[in-house]
């Protein structure tokens, strides 16, 4: 019968015309969900979606994701003013028995009526799927890690919360993602905020960095319903640091001895002077959202009230001026 359903986030819907609800910042990339009427069959301890959260079905992060018809969405996407036209079409995809074949028959829709380049942001599959998906037209993969050490993993996404997945299992499949899509085609996501060190977290991104995986940033953010809802959110300059780290280790490639870390895994400095930082808060790209390119995620992680942990536009002049604040004390050269 094929899919006659899909979810649209809530920015996305509007940008394409099929809501009225309007949000500040407009999304770059047009994400999607696949549907089913079920939650998914992992049970990552953060996510609305998974198995034993008792959060709304409509939920992924702290965005809603309403249904539409696909026959609308895609009448949509292929009228939509060239003005209009996303940088790229993400869709996102539960663990559930026919994801693969949902997306199978899904890209190939979706590039008759879009140019865009697609991302699929997938649980774990079988290294021919990966082939086939790549084979139907999706440009990139994101297998998301979320934690940044095996035992963070195995508490909040493997056996401490009777989940399905393995540490082993999801760097194994990264690799083989990426020598399918080849260097930096394949991304995972981190969540900043799920207990680990900020060394841990870097020592993380300098590994991904060394694989050619880009790693998008995330808040942690407590969702109602979700076993990790009481848990709090990231600190502002806790990831301000791993934003600059990550800017640092994987655009301007410069070695991980540039930072310094205290007994506690804290960063205490990043080799640099007053310049260099000003320069580099001044281009942006260290504070916006990162990910597979042209991805912005407006909210999906930060309150339009603030804090906005991932930046999805520039930043302007005052926003600029908070973060020199936040992280001139950390500079040293
Ligand atoms: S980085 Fe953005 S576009 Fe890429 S898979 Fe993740 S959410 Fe989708």
């Amino acid at each position: 019968m094929g899919i006659e359903k899909i979810r649209v986030s809530i920015g996305s819907a509007q940008k394409l015309g099929l809501t009225e609800k309007k949000i500040q910042d407009m999304v770059t990339t047009c994400y999607l969900m696949t549907y089913i009427p079920a939650k998914c069959m992992a049970n990552c301890g953060f996510c609305p979606q998974s198995r034993s959260s008792k959060s709304s079905l409509d939920k992924l992060s702290r965005i809603s994701w309403p249904i539409f018809p696909l026959k609308e969405v895609l009448t949509k996407l292929k009228y939509l003013l060239p003005s209009k036209k996303f940088k790229r079409i993400c869709i996102q995809t539960l663990n559930y028995p026919e994801n693969f074949n949902d997306l199978i028959e899904l890209v190939p829709k979706l590039k008759e009526s879009t140019s865009s380049p697609i991302s699929a942001a997938i649980p774990p599959m079988e290294k021919e799927q990966l082939r086939r998906l790549k084979s139907v037209g999706t440009e990139r993969v994101a297998i998301s890690l979320d934690a940044a050490t095996p035992s963070i993993f195995k508490e909040i996404k493997g056996e401490g919360v009777n989940g399905p997945y393995k540490w082993e299992d999801h760097n194994d499949l990264l690799l083989k993602a990426r020598d399918i899509f080849t260097d930096w085609k394949v991304s995972t996501h981190l969540i900043i905020g799920l207990g680990e060190t900020q060394r841990e977290m870097v020592k993380r991104i300098e590994k991904l960095r060394k694989l050619k995986i880009i790693p998008g940033l995330f808040a942690f953010m407590p969702v109602k319903g979700t076993k990790l809802e009481n848990m709090k959110r990231p600190n502002i300059i806790t990831f301000r640091k791993i934003q600059l780290a990550r800017y640092l280790l994987i655009v301007q490639n410069k070695a991980i001895e540039n930072i310094t870390f205290n007994q506690k895994g804290e960063i205490i400095h990043f080799n640099m002077n007053d310049n260099t930082l000003w320069n580099i808060i001044d281009q942006n790209e260290a504070f916006m959202t990162t990910g597979c390119p042209g991805c912005n995620r407006p909210y999906y992680t930060s309150s339009p009230l603030g804090p906005v942990y991932n930046f999805p536009r520039k930043l302007t002049k005052r926003e600029k001026e908070e973060i020199y604040n936040q992280l001139k004390s950390y500079i040293k050269l």
